[in-house]
């Protein structure tokens, strides 16, 4: 049998685009439609469907081709611009994490001060969020805004931008709850740990205990035969701290950090706020390439030109490289920590880009946000991979924590896995909800409850806390869970959003609103609701959805197209809508 030619096409299109595409004239495209029972001219659109009767027609097979959103456009752009083609060895980037008072800042101060970069001892020093040193000849950054909180709230945010922590125990106090926390963020995030055993000039001071304790957690000190180092230093008294800074490199050495400085930078926000003199300014780790003045950037939701570059030492500069934290200045909004940069040449695509998101990001905030559940945590599962489910576990007494990890280890079954990601007595933190949130875990509270702080965090990171008082009942819930047994439950998924450009009256006193899709897609047979400065305003179905006259299924963002609803005549330009439709959630 002759194998039919493959020909792509896209969701909607012309019949003379129909016609190029297959190489014929318009009007035996036009033929092929009438016999198929659909009229229409040579400039009408028609959509995927009714094309591919066609083109079967015609002996081909056909494949949907979903023309690039603007952001993969901006993906492509950067790509096929950023150049380069030689990585080289890049510092590395150090969060210091650990329990409160065991020296985390005090640390930072003591590599700050014995180790200032060649050539720059005369800038005063200034905070920018992070710094560089240099040690026998080589760079490394630090971040300073020590602790495990914000290292974890980067990481929800998809950043992850620290290649090695050190954990700081103090040497007469030992191992505390929140040492146990950082080594669970640092553990989740799969960063090498150095441990920096500190106040070792304390009387009382017990290094050995330190590594007893840490060893039962699992962090074996290389010397006892494991693989994490442990340096012993003052803060101080500056004892070990180039140790500490030797070790430090030496782990990089091991992971072979590279970036490329040839290529154009992307990065990493580590702070940003508004200037009152200067306007909005923001410190920049760059992760790979280098940036330089003048280069135009997407940061997030804004756009903005490099006006002016600082390091640490409040020197101008006219470049930065891969693991060098800037402050620029010249970007016209305050970014967000986290966000990711971009030098982008298309300064009218990453503006289109950087609008897009801003609206995502306030629809986002406008539709009510639903809990990510046990259930949905499941969804992505397929028969064929293994389930996982990553837990917080707290409970109020360690009694219970050692009960229901063992009873959850029992659960496990062949093509399923609970990961207890961190367990610990106490009330729900705000560490805990950032950790689950970084580690797409749930949380479980056993007898306990989240303290404010965690309850509103929790809220606005969809973080789902599951409280219980009995275990049975606990255990019964994941099993059910496990095993899709659970009744079935609906939830919401927003199909696309549009705006009101313009009004139509049509006969018999309907109503049609002319609409652009601003993200994602209309869809034919989704519900609508329709929202005006931000309220709800009316939610129904959809009655129409055409593409110039056609009757369409879907209309792809960037598109424009005309949409009625089900007993609603009241449209005003302005006026946004929301295409949604409910999907059963796999149990
Ligand atoms: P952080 O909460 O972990 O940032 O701890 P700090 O750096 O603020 O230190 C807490 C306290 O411990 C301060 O009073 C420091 O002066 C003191 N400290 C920090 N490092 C050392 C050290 O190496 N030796 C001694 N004796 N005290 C230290």
């Amino acid at each position: 049998m002759r194998t039919r030619r493959i020909i792509e096409l896209p969701p909607v299109m012309t019949v003379k685009e129909l016609a190029d595409s297959l190489s014929i004239s318009p009007s035996e495209v036009i033929s092929a439609l009438i016999r198929s029972g659909v009229m229409a001219t040579i400039n009408q659109t028609i959509d995927y469907d009714t094309a591919e009767i066609v083109a079967t027609d015609m002996g081909y097979q056909t494949r949907l081709v979903v023309p690039q959103t603007d952001e993969e456009r901006l993906i492509s752009e950067f790509e096929a611009n950023a150049g380069g083609g030689n990585p080289q060895p890049r510092a590395p980037v150090v969060t210091v994490m650990g329990h409160v008072d065991h020296g985390k800042t005090r640390l930072l101060d003591a590599i700050r001060q014995t180790n200032v970069v060649e050539g720059e001892a005369g800038g005063i020093t200034q905070h920018i969020g992070a710094y560089q040193v240099e040690v026998q000849g080589r760079k490394i950054t630090f971040l300073d805004t020590p602790g495990h909180e914000a290292f974890s709230a980067m990481r929800a945010r998809g950043a992850q931008v620290t290649d090695i922590v050190v954990l700081v125990v103090a040497a007469d106090d030992g191992v505390m709850p929140q040492t146990l926390e950082a080594l669970a963020h640092a553990r989740a995030a799969d960063v090498p740990i150095v441990v920096a055993i500190n106040k070792i000039d304390r009387e009382g001071a017990n290094p050995d205990r330190v590594k007893q304790q840490l060893s039962e957690h699992g962090l074996i000190p290389d010397d006892w035969g494991g693989d994490t180092p442990f340096i012993e230093v003052s803060a101080l008294q500056r004892i070990g701290i180039n140790d500490l800074l030797s070790i430090i490199l030496l782990v990089a050495d091991i992971r072979e950090l590279r970036a490329d400085s040839a290529r154009k930078a992307e990065g990493v926000i580590i702070e940003a706020r508004l200037d009152p003199n200067q306007g909005p300014n923001a410190t920049v780790l760059v992760q790979n390439g280098t940036l330089k003045l003048r280069d135009f950037v997407l940061v997030g939701a804004t756009v903005g030109r490099i006006r002016a570059m600082f390091d640490d030492k409040a020197q101008k500069l006219r470049k930065a490289e891969p693991s060098q934290p800037v402050r620029i200045h010249g970007l016209e909004a305050v970014p967000e920590a986290g966000d990711k940069l971009l030098v982008i040449e298309d300064e009218k695509l990453a503006r289109e880009v950087a609008a897009q998101r801003a609206r995502t990001a306030q629809m986002a905030t406008m539709a009510a946000s639903r809990p990510t559940t046990l259930d949905e945590l499941f969804k992505g599962a397929g028969a064929d991979r293994t389930k996982e489910l990553n837990v917080v576990l707290k409970a109020d007494v360690q009694g219970s924590i050692g009960a229901i990890e063992h009873a959850l280890g029992q659960l496990a079954e062949e093509n399923v896995k609970v990961t207890v990601v961190y367990a610990a007595a106490g009330p729900v933190s705000e560490s805990d909800v950032r950790l689950a949130a970084a580690s797409n875990a749930i949380i479980i509270a056993f007898n306990v409850r989240p303290d404010p702080a965690a309850r509103r965090i929790a809220e606005a990171e969809s973080v789902d806390i599951r409280y219980y008082n009995i275990i049975y009942n606990l255990l019964d819930d994941v099993r059910a869970a496990l095993a899709g047994m659970l009744e079935p439950e609906y939830q919401e998924v927003v199909d696309g959003y549009g705006e009101v450009r313009a009004v139509f009256r049509l006969p018999n006193r309907e109503q049609a609103a002319g609409l652009y899709v601003t993200d994602g897609k209309a869809v034919r047979n989704s519900r609508v609701r329709v929202l005006r400065n931000g309220a709800v305003i009316h939610d129904g179905e959809v009655s129409s959805l055409r593409r110039f006259k056609d009757d369409v299924r879907e209309v792809q963002s960037g598109y424009e197209c005309g949409l009625g609803v089900a007993h609603f005549h009241d449209f005003e330009e302005g006026d946004n809508v929301e295409f949604y439709h409910q999907e059963q959630v796999r149990r």
